[in-house]
């Protein structure tokens, strides 16, 4: 059993709304409560007892604290990410899991690594699908921008989601996603095609970002400029790792 509820969340969310999930019949699992609501309460209240986030950005974890107190909810968190998590939330786990693992609630909801949008991002593993967070949106595409960013473990963490080939998919923002295996396929082919632009301006001759940038794409960028450098910056990184290019942190050249 799983509900959605959309919260009004913090200016960071691109719709506005961040979704969080009441997972199980009893001993439930409460994932990404930015705020509180009452709506939200009575799910709690009536069928949850642990509490996790997808990741720690603050339009996922407003509520952490006030759902952990009010209704002494277990409080889980990634291991070797318990300080991360008591910095965002305010309060410190209870209990850690490592991916793979599974949270005793809601009858077990296995962890699956999923980082790339943030580092300590994972999903959680339902019988109807999967609660992805931050790493799928039915329409568009989602912030993987440096130095948080990771695009190789985006996509990584996308082909993952692929190859489980779940039914659904519950993401933070935006309508449940009914073609996971489509949405996973269309999400890493957009990031492909701007990591061909990046490597051909590249290999055209530009070096900076701002002129990577420029050149990769085709849009005036300038309302999101930062978003467009900082994920060039993530492509530039990735291309290095891959040895496709050679990138010191200012300047990328030809491998
Ligand atoms: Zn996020």
């Amino acid at each position: 059993m799983i509900s959605r509820v959309a919260l009004d969340a913090p200016a960071r969310a691109p719709s506005g709304k961040t979704s969080a999930y009441a997972i199980g019949k009893q001993g439930g699992l409460l994932i990404d409560p930015a705020t509180r609501h009452s709506e939200l309460d009575e799910l709690v209240a009536e069928r949850v007892d642990h509490v996790a986030v997808t990741h720690h950005h603050p339009d996922h974890v407003g509520a952490v604290t006030a759902y952990a107190e009010t209704w002494d909810l277990t409080v889980w968190a990634l291991t070797g990410r318990g300080d991360a998590f008591a910095a965002a939330t305010g309060v410190q786990p209870d209990r850690h899991f490592a991916p793979g693992e599974t949270i005793p609630a809601a009858g077990g909801v296995e962890v699956l690594d999923t980082p790339g949008h943030a580092p300590e991002h994972v999903s959680f593993v339902v019988p109807e699908g999967i609660v992805t967070g931050d790493l799928a949106v039915s329409e568009g595409s989602v912030v993987v921008g440096a130095p948080e960013g990771d695009m190789r473990a985006y996509l990584t963490s996308l082909r993952r989601v692929h190859a489980r080939d779940p039914d659904r998919l519950y993401p933070g923002h935006g309508p449940v996603i009914e073609d996971p295996r489509s949405t996973c396929a269309r999400l890493i082919k957009h990031r492909l095609d701007r990591e061909k632009r990046v490597l051909e301006a590249i290999n055209a001759g530009e070096e900076t970002p701002e002129a990577i940038v420029e050149a990769a794409y085709e849009k005036d960028v300038s309302d999101v400029y930062e978003l467009a450098r900082a994920t060039v910056l993530a492509h530039l990184e990735k291309l290095a790792v891959e040895g496709e290019i050679r990138y010191d942190g200012d300047r990328a050249m030809p491998a």
